[in-house]
């Protein structure tokens, strides 16, 4: 068993478990790597000297004393991700969708989209439930 240290495209560093380099390499083409905080999967080898585990413990020992801020990072990434799949994506008109749910102009539906603070303010003015939510970059989707 192999502990590489690996690293995605944003910045986060994680490990991975493997059989053997190869078998690192033969994942890692198939795009079965991802990284555990975004998902991405164009993951690269960081250049420290791999450990060998000599247990042959599937798990990574328990760190001891503070929450692990990864784990911590990829609970919350999770919750986001729950969020994004249960919410319609309206892009820029987010405000004027909103508007249109309200006043039963459109069906009513749980959205997601990009709008200015001052029209946030002016949504919840009119009584309309807005919630900012920081969504990481890693998790927007490309416009259309
Ligand atoms: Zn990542």
């Amino acid at each position: 068993m192999k502990v590489l240290d690996l690293q995605c495209p944003g910045g986060h560093r994680f490990e991975g478990w493997f059989a053997s380099a190869d078998d690192f390499e033969s994942q890692l083409s198939r795009k079965l790597v991802e990284c555990p905080i975004c998902g991405a999967t164009e993951v690269s080898r960081l250049p420290s000297a791999p450990r060998l585990n000599l247990s042959g413990a599937a798990q990574p020992p328990a760190q001891q004393g503070a929450p692990d801020m990864n784990e911590l990072q990829a609970r919350v990434m999770r919750a986001l991700r729950e969020v994004l799949d249960k919410t319609e994506n309206v892009g820029d008109r987010f405000a004027e969708e909103a508007r249109r749910i309200h006043y039963n102009e459109a069906p009513a539906r749980n959205i997601r989209g990009v709008t200015t603070a001052e029209d946030a303010r002016a949504l919840v003015e009119e009584g309309i439930d807005v919630m900012p939510l920081p969504i990481p970059a890693a998790l927007k989707e490309p416009l259309q």
